[in-house]
């Protein structure tokens, strides 16, 4: 592996900004470092369904041993602050100045890819077909995966490089989730003249929160209470509140279960105190879940025993593109990348988890 290009070419990488929305500066660059490297390179119709300025990046790489195609994916959109990143290195560890985020989440994931690849390539590795897929707008609601054209996608396993922690942890299961957005409609009036005229509905959105089971609801299942935000001024009865809420869970019955629940006490709420709500619930991602002698994961194991890495599966609370390609038909898992502390200031990674990210990827094409 080579150490100088694989940190060159990320610190170019965390350099452009890609915040959601706006990955097309990146998806330029990384569209010809592709081709480069002998890829046919499609941009995909996805940006004008999510919004952005770009669509997905889908690159076929033509192969010279008889497997079935695979596919390696990862996102290019940030969270933000992403203007500007300074990367500092030091003593072995790639961070931000401390302003931004660093952005290998999922950067990472791009440079073990490529760079992965370019080592096959370069030591005239066999291989099979290989497809790369970039997304967009992962972070702000998986919507490149969503809305990936998926007749152009040949792969039935993918390997998506995105998960924060050590290299080895590979997620193999992960829970579904509902966001639920609720609009309560009260009436208002004089606080202090005449409130029995009124009807409160923060007092109605307070009195849902306190009938539902929230935050740990069994060892599958969670619900949380994020936003609240209604009323205008102590003298006057709040005739509006909304709050947002979700749910997860590893079964799509028992997410069933907890958001009519959840819906139910608002409802109830409403009723009690004669408000109107009106509630809208959106199932954000399904559920995956990989069996342990799953074929990728088998690849995965064998790739890792070679380069001693200890395979670590684990349950993963969060959504990613996994989850969505899963649902697609694409048996797809999260390779942990090295990265810490991401979506956030701190973030950072290892130079030697980059070149071992990289060399994880030579290795399961080689294993494959
Ligand atoms: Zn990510």
């Amino acid at each position: 592996m080579n150490k100088d290009r694989i940190v060159s070419r990320f610190i170019d990488y965390v350099k452009i900004s890609s915040p959601s929305y706006k990955e097309a500066d990146f998806a330029k660059v990384l569209k010809k470092d592709m081709e480069e490297l002998g890829f046919e390179v499609i941009v995909d119709n996805a940006g004008e369904k999510a919004g952005s300025n770009t669509g997905n990046l889908i690159g076929f790489l033509k192969g010279n041993k008889d497997v079935d195609p695979i596919m390696f994916c990862a996102h290019m959109d940030t969270v933000t602050p992403c203007e500007n990143i300074e990367p500092i290195i030091e003593d072995g560890i790639i961070k931000s100045k401390g302003n931004t985020i660093l952005s290998a989440d999922d950067k990472a994931g791009i440079i073990g890819i490529l760079e992965g690849i370019r080592y096959i390539k370069e030591n005239n590795i066999p291989h099979g077909d290989i497809e790369v897929v970039f997304t967009i707008c992962e972070e702000v609601g998986l919507y490149g995966s969503k809305y990936l054209d998926y007749s152009n996608i040949k792969s039935k396993m993918a390997f998506v490089l995105d998960a924060s922690g050590d290299i080895g942890g590979v997620n193999v299961q992960g829970p579904a989730q509902t966001q639920i957005h609720a609009k309560f409609h009260g009436k208002a009036a004089h606080a202090g003249l005449s409130p029995e005229k009124g009807i409160n509905a923060i007092q109605v959105a307070s009195k849902a929160i306190n009938k539902m089971n929230l935050l740990r609801i069994d060892e599958e299942t969670t619900a949380n209470v994020g936003i609240i935000r209604g009323g205008t001024a102590t003298n006057i009865v709040a005739d509006y509140a909304e709050m947002e809420l979700e749910a997860r869970s590893l079964k799509e019955e028992k997410l069933e279960k907890q958001v009519a629940h959840m819906v139910e006490a608002m409802e109830n709420a409403a009723k009690e105190f004669g408000a109107e709500v009106v509630i809208e619930v959106k199932h954000a991602y399904p559920t995956f879940s990989l069996d342990k002698d799953e074929p990728i994961l088998n690849i995965i194991k064998t790739a890792m025993e070679k380069i001693n890495i200890t395979y670590k599966p684990n349950t993963t609370g969060g959504g990613s593109d996994t989850n969505i390609l899963n649902s697609k038909g694409v048996k797809a898992a999260t390779l942990g990348v090295g990265m810490f502390n991401a979506h956030s200031v701190n973030e950072y990674i290892g130079v030697d988890d980059l070149i071992k990210l990289s060399k994880l990827v030579a290795s399961i094409i080689e294993s494959h």
